[in-house]
């Protein structure tokens, strides 16, 4: 584990360097369709693979993390300020998308793109959300991947392992031992992430010519500075005042999963590095280990931030201006959109087609910046990753002083 931690960003890198290379020579051969055809099937199958562990990981690890706090009292405590956390910390992070790509507006040029082609969603009703959380089967939602679903089946399975004591003790260990399964599986898959990233990126570059790069490196500029100021500004604050934490220290120490997020570009994938982290940095298991597959599922502060840019960079595109209401709209369906979808790679770019709509912005404009969404990818879910573990940091801090304050109560 340690050193495919210690290596898999260099090469991870070295693999978009090559994909990158692979791509033009292609292009210069004419041999885009080849990259397509037999290049690419086998970045899908990496995706593919992500999407298949992820159920199973989030159910047994959150089922885990219940099970751990062994106090359905505590754990709505703990759910409730962490999912408040989480929401907050994610309206601030749109935010400051928000912010940075209006001040940068005025360097996107308007893209020439001939196949402007995606296909969206229906969006469904602020009611009919909250209605759809509660499952009508237990078994429809794994096969749909319907997370939000998955997370309410799995709270509802750790209270009753909790409740029914000693005779749920063995669906307990089953669960556990369900999860140490599907953890050796997904290692396995991370492991060959940089021959993914080869194969999604040679055909992105063959297909449509350096350019895509080239003309996009604004806008991605733009979401990096944003990633960059979300994570040294906000989560620095947030450590500080609400985690009574030295902001470095956190920040140190939240790199090895950061690094393991930004070459994944999967939450999920990263959960066993980031639980890791957490506790080297003192931060409480039972705490960690239920703030932090709830977050790889619904926070998701840098895809925030990129839907943020992203939505301002495609109205631009089509020559819109958004009114500061419309802004506002963004912000409210970029925070409940970002909550919606695990944390596999790619997920981020689907949400954006419901937050684009929800301001009536052309949904087509995702094909623009399609082609390097593996590099939005990559810095969003490090993002993503951070916000995870401040929460996990935050709630330690805050249990442990609740329980230093009732012993000291106890002992009065
Ligand atoms: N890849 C991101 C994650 O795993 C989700 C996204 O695509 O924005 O957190």
């Amino acid at each position: 584990m340690e050193k495919i931690k210690q290596s898999l960003p260099l090469q991870i890198f070295i693999a978009l360097g090559l994909g990158i290379v692979a791509g033009l020579i292609f292009l210069a051969l004419g041999l885009a369709d080849f990259t397509t055809d037999f290049i690419k099937p086998f970045g899908t199958i990496f995706l593919n693979l992500l999407k298949f562990i992820v159920v199973p990981i989030v159910i047994t690890s959150i089922v885990q993390g219940v099970v751990s706090l062994s106090d359905i009292k505590k754990v709505g405590t703990i759910g409730l300020r962490t999912i408040i956390y989480y929401f907050c910390t994610t309206a601030f992070a749109i935010t400051i998308g928000l912010i940075f790509a209006n001040l940068f507006k005025g360097t996107y040029k308007v893209l020439q793109t001939s196949d402007l082609a995606y296909e969206a969603a229906e969006p469904t009703s602020f009611m009919d959300t909250i209605v759809n959380i509660f499952p009508s089967n237990l078994f429809q939602p794994m096969v749909e991947s319907s997370m939000l679903q998955i997370i309410v089946i799995a709270i509802f399975v750790g209270f009753g392992i909790i409740i029914a004591g000693d005779k749920g003790k063995l669906f307990s260990d089953w669960i556990d031992s369900v999860y140490e399964v599907f953890m050796v599986i997904m290692r396995g898959i991370i492991k060959v992430t940089p021959i993914a990233v080869f194969c999604l990126i040679t055909p992105v570059v063959a297909v449509n010519g350096p350019e895509v790069l080239g003309s996009l490196a604004m806008v991605l500029l733009t979401a990096y500075i944003a990633y960059a100021v979300h994570m040294f500004f906000t989560y620095s604050l947030a450590v500080k005042t609400l985690g009574h934490m030295n902001p470095i220290t956190f920040l140190k120490g939240a790199l090895p999963g950061f690094l393991f997020a930004f070459s994944s570009t999967s939450s999920i994938g990263t959960l066993p590095v980031s639980m890791e982290c957490v506790e080297k940095m003192g931060g409480r298991k039972d705490v960690a280990s239920f703030t932090l597959p709830l977050g790889a599922t619904i926070n998701m502060d840098g895809t925030a931030i990129y839907q943020g840019v992203c939505s301002i960079f495609i109205a631009s595109c089509f020559g819109i201006d958004l009114t500061f209401g419309q802004m506002l709209t963004i912000v409210l369906t970029a925070t409940l959109a970002s909550i919606g979808t695990a944390g596999t790679p790619g997920a981020g770019m689907i949400m954006l087609a419901m937050v684009l709509q929800s301001v009536g912005l052309p949904v087509e404009g995702i094909a623009l910046v399609a082609g390097v969404d593996r590099i939005f990818d990559m810095g969003r879910t490090g993002v993503n990753v951070v916000g995870d573990m401040s929460a996990a940091m935050i709630i330690t801090d805050y249990e442990n002083r609740r329980e230093a304050k009732e012993a000291k109560a106890a002992a009065k």
